[in-house]
């Protein structure tokens, strides 16, 4: 990884923290065979559709796909409101590395994936990130995939498109991410990204987010300090974290009204 790199991440992980899960992701959501052989490198890059569903969900590399999928959904239904989570794993043991929800109204910057990456770079460094996977509940922004270009991580998969995540009223920047990745060609190429995958499930997920931020029929009238709004502090703590989340020294996170 080339210093540029190095600089950016660093320099991002330091300013934002974010919220990530301890790795106990529930029972429910785990595979029942976490381990999995070698990834399918290669299978869906560049000529994959904008929006759709992945052939052959049920076997072979979707149903690992799939898999993961499920545990970065795990990680969105800690914010109802905003689901977007992301785990990242290991391209060969298929073990879990680093987790993360979108904790959008603390900071703008916390995005489900960059919440997982920076957990990832507490946990295991600013390295590595070429054998890794990273599973997101949502098509990655235009942030998010410039973010993972920049760490060399080619493994991209999400469930619904950015497309689908706009049509539930959440506001969005009409880049894909394969035309991020397409706009970063000089210093990144990707072996996999893939779309589509569980986002039956996660549609879902986004329109029952939008029922959630609706304001209520009692709501306050707009006025002087007065307006609704679904913007608030997440409220998403970590709870029972490792050690790598909170190091000797560091002073503890304050609570939150
Ligand atoms: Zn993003």
């Amino acid at each position: 990884m080339d210093s540029c790199r190095r600089q950016f991440l660093g320099r991002t992980a330091a300013v934002v923290a974010g919220v990530a899960a301890p790795l106990a992701l529930p029972g429910s959501a785990l595979p029942a065979s976490h381990a999995d052989p070698a990834p399918d490198a290669g299978a869906d890059t560049a000529t994959a559709p904008r929006t759709g569903t992945v052939a052959g969900t049920s076997t072979g590399t979707g149903a690992r796909h799939e898999r993961f999928m499920w545990l970065a959904i795990a990680q969105a239904r800690r914010n109802p409101e905003w689901p977007f989570g992301a785990v990242i794993v290991h391209n060969r043991t298929g073990e879990v590395l680093a987790s993360g929800v979108n904790t959008g109204a603390d900071s703008p910057l916390l995005h489900g994936e960059v919440v997982a990456m920076n957990d990832y770079v507490r946990r295991h460094g600013n390295q590595g990130w070429a054998d890794t996977t990273l599973y997101t509940t949502g098509e990655p922004c235009s942030m998010c995939m410039s973010a993972l270009a920049w760490a060399n991580l080619r493994r991209v998969v999400w469930a619904s498109s950015i497309d689908e995540i706009r049509s539930t009223d959440i506001i969005q920047i009409d880049l894909t991410a394969r035309e991020v990745a397409a706009a970063a060609r000089s210093f990144y190429t990707p072996d996999l990204l893939l779309g589509g995958v569980l986002a039956n499930h996660t549609n879902r997920l986004f329109e029952e987010a939008r029922r959630l931020r609706t304001p209520p029929a009692n709501a306050p009238s707009a006025g002087p300090g007065r307006h609704w709004t679904p913007y608030r502090s997440s409220g998403i703590r970590p709870a029972g974290l490792s050690p790598v989340h909170s190091p000797p020294g560091t002073p503890p996170r304050p609570p939150r009204p």
